[in-house]
């Protein structure tokens, strides 16, 4: 029979770490801390096959065949705890937790202190010998299973929560600002209300009977896989809904039992930075979210980590020591043990953990770890030391980096002289690294009010996921470094200053005070994330350093890949950028960009319009001087390495002007009238341009066009070997369907070159070869290589032909299949392993039965994209090729193909 319901506690577990499928990451890792010794209360997690059920299937599938376990195991928490659950004097307490394979970081609420009732808390209140608890227990009960359950919790950001709204009201009327002074006749009195309050909103009485409100919190649980947050996170990392998520029902520790009490949540590794540095925040005498919520201001684990924040936040050393000390001055002991579990956790993931701990009376338990989120350059540093400090190896090293994340260390810092002329409006926390400029905005979901915004919130909350992802960095008054904004911006890679407390923001006239000045809605400000400064204004921006750990990291990659990098460019510019990122090579160059500037376009449309050969040869001797020293200039900054120029692709109509101003001055330029001009460019005119009279039936119509280009390629390379550079010039015929069309561009090709080496009496070595992007091509790819020295893929102009899609209008449905599952991801980013991958894979075997040696690439978008470019390795391609900032990414995504495909 299926099991449904997994046991752990008192250091045994059904489960282990690597169930992350079954029990989710949470789960799994509470199983795997009991089978290594820490301390962990007992509990047990519904799997998330039973998820699938509930969604799938309903309530009463799911009840039926998971019942009988759940009470099973519930009894298991009972017994480890010597509790019963439901009883009056001795009541069982459980926390009700979500957790689906891979982290969603606020996607699904806990409820905590479930078990609770009126009769029950009397109890607990003398069992534990403190009322107060006991009441402020059942009073965060009674709120986060009305929010969480029961669906109080407001939908839009600018209704309150109602149970907020009625502890703001007792605030206010007793004249306190914090939870921790209300007293125990103050909580009853909100435990009452609280009731009230749900009564009202949902018309029936809050659940009293354990079993009631246990069942009640984990169908909540399944339904919340299917809430908008977790549906937008799942859409924005490409998770599939199938995943479902676990349940964890845990016996529950008290972080509330007064001052020998506390909850934290810490970092074995600096997340911001990757410093070797334990790290982390808490609070005493509170309990589970208050740390991340913002409520109070928490204080550092470590005294060295409570200095720092103290210099940051602007805290004297007395202050500092008399209200917010670290644990390790206030629990001495404590911080020894954590500091103790830390480090085995640490020594047993061999990855930086993300904990989460509590102290009840003295005594520690763990209550969450996992690999924690991290910025790019923490991903970076914390890889290379490791490898550095012996704990992984090299690929391993390199397996830890996440390519996309890279992405982050290529972007613009703050200049430093910018920065000195700048005026500091503020300080806060430096959450998340980074350099960001933008107009302020105070809603997230109007984060795509201006081209570039900068989210100011009092703290941010799971609603705003959508807002932060499109901000350019976030701001908020309120939260520590564990606090809601830090953490996801972290994981975004999103430049984050948090807990800005001098930043005074008024949601309702949408200003923001700070630095003495009022700012309203759309000024803009800048912020730095690895400081925690806030400026006025647009600071200045620099390209960042590629040295240090990053430059390791890229060493690794070359170390172990076995396909190179190439970049697609087209200016000399682009070739050195591409270069300084390590690119090989040139995988596309096109030259219809050349055509466009100035004098150029000219000489274009005049070729375009002529209606004889000859005149067309006249336009076209104007173009080879341009195209020639394009050409030298590009081939010398990518000196020693081949540069693959694809000959003229787009279709003529293209280049031809629309305005009759401009086709005015063509027709006098030409000595023809304004009509023929006219009548000209209307022939060009096609249905379906993109299958249309482009690519090599331009140069098939046209071979003076076809000859001028590989005669100012040929020139080019023989120009710069006069010079002593080494220049490879690789020539590209685009769009070939058939093995004629390839022969007949490939004779006027070699016809040309002959004629240029003869001119110059000197030759140079040259490759011709085919781009295979039309299906034809890759199913014929045998014939096609006998006239082809290599293959390089256009896998976006494959995708096209092959799913039929066309990429200009594909905008209007794609995301419609995307919505209804039709496809999974989309093809023009992700490759279409099953079927475009096919043709890849069939192109490369045919192409490489003629000609063994047969050089194969791919330069389309998909040359840069992670997965991708595994499944090219796959199948044996030399070399991929991508944008110019694109490579460092595929330089690392080639690696780690190579080692995936080779394990
Ligand atoms: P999230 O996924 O949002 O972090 P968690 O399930 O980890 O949610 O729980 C939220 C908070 O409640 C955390 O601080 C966690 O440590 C605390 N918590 C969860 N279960 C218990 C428990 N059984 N006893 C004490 N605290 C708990
Ligand atoms: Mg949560
Ligand atoms: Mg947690």
């Amino acid at each position: 029979m299926a099991k449904y319901v997994y046991t752990f506690g008192n250091g045994k577990a059904e489960g282990k770490a690597d169930m992350k499928n079954l029990l989710g990451g949470k789960g799994a890792n509470l199983a795997e801390m009991n089978l290594i010794g820490v301390p962990v209360p007992p509990g047990f997690t519904i799997t998330t096959e039973a998820c699938t059920i509930y969604t799938e299937q309903g309530k009463e599938a799911v009840s039926s065949v998971i019942k009988e376990e759940v009470e099973s195991a519930v009894a298991l928490i009972e017994e480890l705890t010597g509790t019963v659950f439901g009883d009056k004097n001795n009541p069982c307490l459980v926390s009700v937790r979500s957790g689906a394979r891979v982290s969603m970081p606020g996607m699904m609420d806990t409820v905590l202190n479930l078990g609770l009732n009126d009769l029950a808390v009397q109890g607990i209140a003398k069992k534990s010998g403190n009322e107060r608890f006991a009441w402020d227990s059942y009073r965060r009960f009674v709120q986060m299973y009305g929010d969480v359950v029961l669906g109080m919790k407001p939908e839009s950001k600018e209704d309150i929560d109602p149970f907020e709204e009625i502890m703001e009201k007792l605030k206010e009327e007793k004249g306190i600002e914090l939870d921790t002074d209300f007293t125990t006749a103050d909580l009853k009195l909100l435990v009452i209300q609280f009731k009230e309050a749900v009564l009202r909103t949902t018309g029936k009485s809050f659940p009293d009977d354990p079993w009631e409100q246990l069942w009640g919190a984990i169908y909540a649980v399944f339904d919340s896989w299917m809430n908008d947050r977790a549906i937008y996170y799942r859409k924005m990392n490409n998770f599939p809904a199938e995943w479902g998520t676990a349940v964890n029902v845990q016996a529950m520790v008290f972080g509330n039992m007064g001052v020998t009490s506390a909850t934290g949540v810490a970092f074995t590794r600096d997340a911001a930075t990757g410093e070797d540095l334990f790290n982390g925040e808490y609070l005493i005498n509170a309990q589970g979210e208050d740390v991340v919520a913002g409520i109070r201001t928490p204080q550092q684990i470590t005294l060295e980590g409570s200095r720092r924040w103290a210099a940051l936040t602007g805290v004297s050393e007395e202050e500092r020591k008399a209200s917010f000390p670290s644990l390790e001055e206030t629990m001495p002991s404590l911080y020894e043990q954590l500091m103790k579990v830390q480090e085995n956790l640490e020594a047993h993931y061999k990855d930086m953990q993300d904990l989460e701990f509590t102290i009840q009376e003295g005594k520690l338990w763990l209550l969450q770890t996992r690999n924690g989120k991290r910025t790019g350059a923490a991903m970076v540093k914390i890889a290379v030391d490791m490898l550095e400090q012996g704990i992984i190896d090299e690929k391993t090293a390199l397996l830890r980096i996440e390519p996309n994340k890279l992405d982050e260390l290529l972007h613009p810092v703050f200049d430093a002289q910018a920065i000195k002329n700048s005026t500091v409006l503020a300080k806060g926390l430096p959450a998340s690294p980074g350099a960001a400029t933008g107009q302020i905005i105070f809603f997230a979901d109007e984060a795509k009010k201006y081209e570039n915004t900068i989210l100011v919130r009092i703290e941010t909350s799971p609603e705003d996921l959508e807002g932060m992802n499109v901000a350019r960095g976030i701001l908020t008054a309120r939260g520590g470094m564990t606090s809601h904004a830090a953490v996801v911006a972290r994981g975004m890679g999103k430049c984050c200053v948090s807990g800005a407390g001098a930043v005074k923001i008024d949601y309702k006239a949408r200003t923001m005070d700070a630095g003495g000045k009022t700012f309203k809605e759309g000024e803009w400000i800048s912020l730095n994330g690895s400081t925690g400064e806030v400026y006025e204004g647009r600071v200045q921006t620099r390209t960042p350093d590629m040295g240090g750990d990053f430059g390791k990291i890229m060493d690794l990659a070359d170390k172990f890949t076995r396909m190179s990098v190439r970049t697609n460019a087209d200016t000399p510019n682009d070739a050195r950028v591409a270069r300084g990122f390590g690119a090989k090579g040139i995988g596309l160059c096109r030259t219809e960009h050349m055509f466009f500037e100035g004098e150029r376009i000219k000489a274009m449309r005049e070729m375009i319009l002529s209606s004889s050969k000859k005149d067309r040869e006249k336009a076209l001797a104007k173009l080879l001087p341009y195209q020639r020293s394009d050409f030298e200039g590009i081939f010398e900054a990518m000196e020693g390495f081949g540069v693959t120029v694809r000959l003229l692709d787009p279709p003529l109509h293209e280049f031809v002007p629309h305005q009759q101003a401009t086709q005015k001055e063509l027709a006098q330029e030409m000595g023809i009238s304004l009509e023929m001009v006219k009548i000209k460019i209307a022939e060009l005119e096609e249905f379906n341009p993109m299958l249309g009279h482009r690519g090599c039936r331009l140069g098939i119509s046209y071979p003076e066009i076809t000859a001028m280009q590989a005669r100012a390629i040929i020139e080019a390379a023989l120009n710069l070997k006069a010079r002593g550079i080494d220049a490879r010039p690789e020539i590209m015929v685009p769009l070939v369907g058939t093995f004629a069309e390839l022969k007949n561009q490939a004779d006027v090709i070699r016809a040309t070159a002959e004629q240029v080496f003869q001119e110059r009496g000197e030759r140079i070595d040259y490759l011709l070869g085919t781009m295979i992007e039309i299906p034809r091509a890759a199913l014929t790819a045998d014939h096609i290589a006998k006239e082809a020295d290599f293959f390089s893929f256009g896998t976006n102009d494959l995708t096209q032909m092959t799913l039929g899609y066309s990429r200009d209008d594909a905008g209007k449905f794609l995301p419609d299949y995307l919505n209804n599952g039709i496809l999974k991801q989309d093809p023009f980013q992700v490759l279409d392993r099953n079927g475009v991958g096919q043709l890849v894979k069939m192109g490369v075997e045919k192409g490489r039965s003629t000609k063994p040696e047969l050089k194969v690439g791919i330069c389309g978008e998909h040359g840069g994209e992670p997965s991708s470019v595994e499944f090219f390795d796959s199948v044996g391609l030399n070399y991929v090729s991508c944008s110019p900032y694109r490579v460092p990414i595929a330089r690392v995504a080639a690696a780690q193909a190579n080692i995936k495909n080779n394990r």
